[in-house]
């Protein structure tokens, strides 16, 4: 079911050229970009009507409204099981505890005496938070996505999610149970491209955003990356991935069933084992071929999944070589399940989160770790980090210099300025010591 590359036995090629051995979904949000185009064309110019038309054609309802009502959002609550409320109470009390650690507090730096720089964080006004709800549904992406904003401190706060058919054209009532936990009152039921161009262009009933984030499948990456600009984006979290580093110490029934986990979400979802160990490869695909069959989702995700050309396990030499490919490779989700797991993880560079040892899966991180499920895929985590509190602020420089701090230096300002044949620049100092340069 699952494919093999062996890496044994070569000394392994670098960087880009590994990369292209490596097991990849054809994820191409370029392609997408062409479906999305008249999506949100149409949303910019016909509003809460084309929002509405286009989750009828790919949602298959048609709703009155976008919007959700409060009352639908207060009923969620009152209605939403008990257990799934103290789950979902718990993941929130536990991201609460680690994004409020990444608050960034002002900074002034004292360059000279006289001449100082602060800087001052902010959170950004008005943010579109997204969360899927395609094959799945996602209350846990509600969680993601509003507690490092709110932790941010920012004020004006809109979740988008798919309209339901089952549901009347409301959102899942779990994601509206959800918002209303997290005090989330502006709620709507857009999906895809039409819910990223609405918080982008704005309509009759929401007014438009300065951020928009949360992962979501093809069409809402291609959307977040046309309207980039516009409106700014977090990293494109499309579909997930999970890549295992193990060595023979592991359970081969832990990493089957971490790897079907992430399997779940998306027939594009990738899994990837990597390891020294021909022991444990047998053992992990008789376990695969025992699990799967056991296990909901299976036709329509599970197996697409792990067959597709995204998942592989990939034999190395070593662990030192298991370590390239997996910096390499730079998953969403990077397992570490071998003897000395904690050293492995601290040589790591690229992943969006690491998970260390038998005792640390993904599906934790997913729902209750405290850590941030938004992370970014595709090889995206080589230069781009998960969802967190300063996704949400912007540092502002303030520059506040004294007369004497500007004269000390601005025979440095002058000559830069000439240097790139901007005189006004400089004269923009002089004009303030008679024309002068003051001297030293
Ligand atoms: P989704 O909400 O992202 O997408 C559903 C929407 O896609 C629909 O409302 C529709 O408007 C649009 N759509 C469907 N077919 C279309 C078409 N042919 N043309 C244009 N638009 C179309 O839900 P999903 O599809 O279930 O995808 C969710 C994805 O999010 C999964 O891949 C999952 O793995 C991923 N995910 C990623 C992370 C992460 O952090 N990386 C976290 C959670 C979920």
């Amino acid at each position: 079911m699952i494919s093999r590359i062996d890496l044994r036995g070569n000394v392994l090629p670098e960087g880009g050229v590994l990369r292209d051995l490596l097991p990849r979904a054809e994820f191409d949000v370029e392609a997408a970009l062409e479906t999305v185009r008249p999506i949100c064309e149409d949303v910019r110019h016909r509003g809460s009507a084309a929002v509405i038309d286009w989750g009828e054609k790919f949602d298959g309802v048609r709703i009155e409204s976008v919007r959700v009502p409060a009352a639908a959002l207060a009923q969620a609550l009152e209605e939403l099981d008990p257990a799934v409320r103290a789950a979902l109470e718990e993941s929130v009390r536990r991201a609460r505890l680690v994004h409020r650690e990444q608050r960034r507090t002002t900074h002034t730096t004292q360059v000279v005496p006289g001449g100082t720089v602060t800087e001052k964080w902010v959170p950004v006004q008005r943010v579109g938070l997204y969360v899927p709800g395609g094959r799945a549904v996602y209350p846990s992406s509600v969680v993601m996505n509003v507690v490092p904003a709110q932790e941010a401190g920012v004020e004006g706060l809109a979740v988008s999610s798919p309209p339901q058919k089952a549901f009347g054209g409301l959102p899942h009532p779990t994601i509206l149970a959800a918002c209303a936990l997290l005090g989330v009152d502006e709620v709507y039921a857009a999906g895809g491209a039409q819910a990223v161009a609405m918080f982008a262009y704005g309509t009759e009933e929401c007014l438009p955003v300065d951020l928009v984030t949360g992962p979501g499948n093809i069409y809402v990456a291609a959307a977040k990356r046309l309207l980039k600009g516009r409106i700014g984006i977090d990293a494109e979290a499309g579909p997930t991935e999970i890549a295992v580093l193990a060595d023979a110490t592991a359970d081969p029934v832990h990493v089957a069933a971490d790897l079907i986990s992430q399997a779940e979400h998306d027939p594009m979802a990738a899994a990837v084992l990597v390891t020294d160990s021909e022991e444990l490869a047998a053992a992990t695909e008789a376990e695969l071929a025992r699990q799967v069959a056991a296990t909901k989702h299976v036709k329509e995700r599970i197996e697409p999944a792990l067959a597709g050309r995204q998942s592989a396990i990939v034999l190395v030499n070593d662990l030192e070589d298991g370590l390239t490919v997996v910096d390499a490779y730079a998953a969403e989700h990077l397992e570490i399940q071998t003897a000395d797991a904690a050293a492995l993880a601290g040589r790591v560079r690229n992943a969006g989160a690491v998970f260390v040892g038998p005792w640390s899966p993904v599906s934790l991180g997913d729902y209750c770790a405290g850590s941030n499920h938004v992370l970014p895929t595709g090889g995206c985590a080589c230069h781009s980090s998960g969802l967190s509190v300063q996704s949400f602020l912007r540092g502002i420089h303030i520059v506040d210099y004294t007369r004497d701090a500007l004269a000390e230096v601005t025979h440095h300002v002058v000559t830069l300025a000439e240097a790139e044949d901007l005189p006004a620049h400089g004269a923009a100092l002089k004009a303030r010591f008679g024309w002068k340069v003051p001297q030293q």
